[in-house]
């Protein structure tokens, strides 16, 4: 190994899988540059030489399976049956933008109104030009997808720099696009490989947008530097996520969705469950119910495994700090403990009587941790929920308020009586508020992220003796406009 390359580890079992180039800024700068070169190209291929483009990609992602799914079990380290389900929400974003960009940018006539009667009034959405992505390692091409398959489709290329704990996988799905559009020229869509000084190199490249996945912290780093160039930002970042379960919830049902939701995935989901808030009408029922769900679970890596490492070993250290900081503030755990803490992998931790405002409760875990209090109503589990600084999604289950209770949580997305459904469906905008960021990916709004909004306001003929914009207006016209307002604005009392 040498300081110019980087190690892709199993975390697993902490063999070295390969070796990669750390891109500097001068290398990042020239794939920004090809990337450009084929921007217009691209452009110009249009809404359905893109969706074609787009679609076998999907199709070669598919005849690839088994390959890319082993690639992620091996250096994300999650059961290669949810890396399965990964690939699966994949090739449903890439379906939906390819198929939905022509309509959703379609250029849109306006009215012109009165005044400006003699006017074709148009709003069209042109792709921006070059975007940089910039991924996590949690959901290695699920996230991504979410900026690369809409930027793409809205007319963009991308340069992608996928995080340092999954640069083969990243790397492999930037050249899968390549292969399976042998014809294209190169550079639609590339990786650049490397730490946080890669990624840093690419906000300040010159690229039209920075499409940012990841923590808090670097969100708001890339947002200052990108500051410098206005580069706009898209960041996607943290997130504390509540569930509450409301008096009549389905509780067997909650307590099955929610010890996914927590669990899966090792607890390393943006939008998974860390917090939640049951009525005290069916408090201990839940607790029963949710014990029960989570005494057989099995962190690992063998087959049966329901879910596997830690992928980045920092984070174990500071799982382990909110749960010694939960249990010694008074909190009690009633699955797992400080012992559940391993080497590589973490068993589920259920903390309660957890005071609200220890680490568990305000800070992003990211493991297989989930604290469980007890509310007198819904108005303060709506309170506790809203009091995080984070603010990316929820889940509410209730058999009869559950969108209610959603309309009151100040965040980017609910999902009602099942975990996270929200970020199954393609034309559900996804993204959060608060600390959890800005903007949003998927559905319409995530294809309009990746444009520039252009107004065309086209003069279709000259109305003679009615020119407002002129130095030669008449004191005529304006008398017959200030008519027209009173009678338009000035009725109303
Ligand atoms: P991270 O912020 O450590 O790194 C994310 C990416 O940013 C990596 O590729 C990294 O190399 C790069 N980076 C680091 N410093 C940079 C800098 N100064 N300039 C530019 N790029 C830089 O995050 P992570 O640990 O990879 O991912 C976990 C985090 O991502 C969690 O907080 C999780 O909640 C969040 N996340 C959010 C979403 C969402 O959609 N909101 C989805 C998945 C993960």
């Amino acid at each position: 190994m040498t300081e110019d390359t980087l190690r892709s580890v199993n975390p697993a079992t902490g063999e070295l899988l390969a070796e990669w180039p750390i891109d500097d800024e001068a290398s990042v700068t020239a794939t920004v540059e090809r990337a450009r070169v084929v921007a217009s190209f691209w452009r110009e291929l249009g809404f359905d030489g893109r969706k074609q483009a787009l679609l076998r990609w999907a199709s070669y992602l598919v005849r690839n399976t088994d390959e890319l799914t082993e690639l992620i079990h091996k250096e994300n380290g999650k059961p290669a049956e949810d890396a399965y389900l990964e690939l699966m929400l994949v090739l449903e974003h890439i379906d939906w933008a390819a198929k939905n960009a022509k309509r959703a940018l379609a250029p849109k006539r306006v009215s012109p109104g009165p005044f400006m009667a003699n006017h074709e009034a148009v709003v069209e959405h042109p792709p921006l030009g070059v975007v940089g992505v910039i991924g996590p390692w949690n959901y290695p091409i699920y996230t991504p997808t979410g900026s690369v398959a809409y930027a793409l489709a809205a007319g963009n290329t991308v340069v992608f720099k996928p995080s340092e704990y999954t640069t083969s996988i990243g790397v492999w799905y930037a050249r899968s696009f390549a292969l399976a559009n042998p014809q294209l020229p190169g550079g639609i869509l590339t990786a650049v490989t490397g730490f946080g000084a890669t990624g840093a190199a690419l906000v300040t490249s010159g690229v039209d947008k920075i499409a940012f996945t990841g923590s808090t912290p670097t969100g708001k780093r890339i947002m200052a530097a990108a500051a410098e160039t206005l580069t706009p930002v898209l960041l996607e970042c943290g997130g504390k996520d509540a569930a509450i379960v409301a008096h009549d919830a389905d509780v067997s049902a909650a307590a099955d969705a929610i010890a996914w939701a927590a669990m899966a995935n090792s607890g390393q989901t943006c939008v998974g469950t860390e917090r939640v808030y049951v009525d005290e009408t069916v408090y201990d029922r839940f607790l029963a119910e949710l014990k029960s769900k989570l005494d057989n679970l099995k962190p690992g890596s063998g087959a049966d495994a329901s879910y596997g490492p830690m992928t980045m070993p920092k984070q174990i250290d500071l799982v382990r700090e909110h749960i010694a900081d939960a249990l010694e503030r008074g909190g009690r755990a009633l699955v797992g403990g400080l012992e559940s803490v391993g080497d590589r992998f973490i068993g589920p931790v259920v903390l309660i009587d957890t005071p609200e405002d220890s680490r568990a409760v305000t800070e992003e875990t990211f493991g297989p941790t989930l604290t469980v209090r007890k509310v007198k109503s819904v108005d303060e589990a709506v309170e506790l929920t809203n009091a995080s600084e984070f603010g990316l999604a929820s889940t509410v289950f209730s058999k009869s308020h559950g969108m209610e209770i959603g309309r009151r949580l100040r965040v980017g997305a609910t999902s009602i009586n099942a975990p996270l459904s929200f970020g199954a469906i393609s034309a559900l905008p996804f993204g959060g508020t608060g600390a959890s960021g800005i903007g949003r990916i998927h559905g319409e709004e995530g294809l309009r992220e990746f444009t520039r909004t252009h107004s065309f306001a086209r003069q279709r003929f000259a109305i003679p003796g009615m020119a407002l914009l002129s130095f030669g207006r008449k004191a005529s016209t304006v008398a017959v406009i200030r008519r027209v307002i009173g009678l338009k604005h000035g009725r109303h009392s």
